[in-house]
């Protein structure tokens, strides 16, 4: 067994490698960029070495760093994680020419199914069902045209070196086809240097099904059942589940010798995934289930095969690597209740899902009723440098049901801030009825998304409580439900002014602020008057600070009389900078802003009040 392993990656996948390794008593070593100098994982691993600026190709994707890095470590092993270079075949290559442990596939195997169209001839050959289509040689734009005619539109036209639904389009009718061709090769040109494409049939009702898969070097390959990734927006997964809602013994045997064939087809070894497409139109029917690509790594998902199987995937990728077969034979392995896990981004899913940056000055979950794979902590930066996944949500149960119930309130019970987060979304989604009904298909979101990414807000019970609470307990003394003396509280929360119904006697000195949580989504709420409005805001003097970030210059002191436009102080957010400046000509009321420290979006900063 290996003794030390060099984690090529970042984020959750990398602390999800560290905390398997550790468990096996083998010593951990983490590489990091600049912006990551304080990341989860450099503090969770034994050591950490620093490869390079922020950017991912002058970091994580130099190979020749990271292999200097194990060399001067002193690594055995390397595992790449998802992402960066784990299916980069030369990588792999030249981490086993430098005498070290490459904890994956063969080089050969990734470069067998790195190319779409070659992957489904070599599917072909070996028996497994490929998505109905044209994936030859001859790229006659004109010849493209006929073939899709032949195969009957809708069609999908697919770049054969692509990923990440880049130089994909979708073609409705024969008319729209050499328009889409060209813009799908300029794209996988400028993308992926490889502008052939390959035309499939365009499957109505796609549920994506996937099967998990586990090769080693002794020639045993197992699968671990199916994961249904259905739910998701822009071709990205958002929600995936096992095992797959609907799925029969018999269509889930024939697909699952489906993918162990495929994995024996590339001599295999190490974890894998053999990813369908299944047109649904009438259930899960196994002669209509096509391979339509195979991913030669440890796969985002993969926690939800782990909770239904009990299998530490990481474990056996290690075991594997180190030339141990795999634990467990098929018969040994069997599907025990449900998983579901949920993607949680640091995104403004109102805004267009926006990513979101900044310090998370709030990140809480409520561990004990599932699992959560994260790379982040409470007080920890989101860079805009990686992907903003921030963490995996993993509820497990006894049924689909109770799994989903779990996960939902996993997600409500969440608190996030003031990074924004998709989380509110996740919880609309878990409600729809089609995804209550095991019945999503790909489409789901783009038809019915708008629903599910409305800016939340926090119901008036919980505004009235939170307003309440910001009373000062004397004047609370006094507090009856339905007392005659109701009044409207203004409020200030994310940016407008709310009026909160309170009952009870008026507080003259409320607190300056407070957090209100409620179903994964967090609001600051501040008195009107603390945030500097003066009854209707329009005159309003407040400087607010309009996003995280760090007073960087103050310019002008208390008491100082300024001019309209004057620049008052210079923030730094989100890497840029950004003057405030006064809204009309008076005196500098109040200051609190000081040069150097960090503020909360919406920190009072300022205070103008007109000139006489
Ligand atoms: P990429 O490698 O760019 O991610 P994939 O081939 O994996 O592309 O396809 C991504 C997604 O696109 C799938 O999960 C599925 O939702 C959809 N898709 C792919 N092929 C088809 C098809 N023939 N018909 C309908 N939808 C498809």
């Amino acid at each position: 067994m290996i003794t030390s392993l060099l984690i090529a990656n970042r984020g959750e996948i990398a602390c999800r490698i560290i905390r398997t390794a550790r468990e096996m008593g083998i010593r951990t070593i983490a590489v990091y960029s600049d912006a990551d100098a304080k990341a989860l994982h450099v503090r969770e691993a034994d050591e950490a070495v620093h490869i390079g600026p922020s950017p991912a190709r002058e970091s994580y994707l130099v190979g020749e760093k990271i292999i200097a890095a194990a060399k001067t470590t002193g690594a055995q092993a390397i595992h790449p994680g998802y992402g960066f270079l784990s299916e980069n075949a030369e990588f792999a290559q030249a981490v086993t020419d430098a005498g070290l442990v490459w904890v994956g596939p063969k080089p050969s195997s990734i470069t067998a199914m790195g190319l779409k169209d070659a992957a489904k001839k070599l599917m072909t050959d070996a028996g497994v069902p490929v998505t109905p289509g044209y994936m030859g040689e001859n790229q006659d734009p004109a010849f493209l045209a006929e073939q899709a005619a032949k195969i009957g539109y809708p069609v999908l036209i697919k770049a054969v070196a692509g990923g990440g639904g880049k130089g994909m389009r979708k073609v409705d009718a024969a008319g729209d086809f050499i328009d889409a061709l060209a813009s799908c090769q300029r794209e996988a040109a400028a993308s992926f240097g490889n502008d052939h494409m390959l035309i499939e049939k365009y499957i109505l009702t796609p549920r994506h099904i996937e099967v998990q898969v586990f090769g080693d070097t002794h020639g045993h390959v197992v699968h671990l059942f199916e994961r249904d990734c259905s739910l998701q927006r822009r071709h990205q997964k958002v929600i995936e589940e096992a095992p797959a809602p609907g799925m029969d013994e018999a269509t889930r045997e024939a697909l699952c010798a489906a993918a162990v064939r495929a994995a024996q087809a590339v001599d295999y070894v190490g974890a894998g995934t053999i990813e369908f497409i299944a047109d649904a139109s009438e259930g899960l029917r196994a002669d209509r289930i096509w391979f339509m690509e195979m991913n030669t790594r440890l796969q985002v998902e993969h926690p939800v095969t782990e909770e239904i199987t009990g299998v530490d995937l990481v474990e056996w990728q290690l075991r594997v690597a180190s030339g141990e077969p795999i634990p467990l034979t098929q018969d040994q392995l069997a599907i025990n209740g449900w998983a579901m896990e949920a993607r949680l981004y640091a995104e403004d899913p109102a805004k267009g899902f926006l990513p979101s940056i900044g310090t998370l000055e709030l990140f809480q979950f409520p561990e004990h009723l599932g699992r959560i794979d994260t790379g982040v902590y409470e007080g920890a930066e989101v860079s805009p440098f990686y992907d903003p996944m921030i963490a995996k949500v993993i509820a497990y149960g006894e049924d689909r049901e109770e799994a989903r119930e779990m996960l939902s309130e996993m997600l409500e019970d969440s608190a996030i801030w003031p990074v924004k987060s998709n989380s509110a979304f996740l919880i609309a989604a878990l409600d729809h009825p089609d995804f209550v009904a095991g019945t999503v298909d790909t489409g789901l979101i783009g038809r019915d998304g708008e629903a599910m990414t409305a800016a939340p807000m926090p119901s008036d019970h919980a505004l009235t409580d939170a307003a309440m609470a910001l009373v000062p307990r004397s004047l609370q003394a006094g507090f009856r439900l339905n007392a005659p003396d109701v009044r409207i509280a203004p409020f200030l929360l994310d940016g407008k002014r709310v009026d909160v119904t309170l009952h009870g006697p008026g507080a003259e000195e409320p607190a300056p602020a407070m957090l209100v949580a409620e179903s994964g989504a967090v609001w600051q709420l501040t008195p009107w008057r603390a945030a500097g409005g003066t009854g209707g805001g329009a005159s309003d003097g407040a400087i607010l600070s309009p996003m995280p970030g760090k007073v960087i210059a103050v310019e002008v002191a208390a008491g100082d009389k300024v001019i309209k436009g004057q620049k008052l102080l210079t923030l730094e957010a989100m890497k840029m900078e950004h003057s405030l400046t006064a809204p009309f000509d008076g005196v500098v009321a109040q200051l609190n802003a000081i040069a150097g420290a960090q503020v909360q979006v919406e920190a009072l900063l300022a205070k103008i009040e007109a000139a006489e």
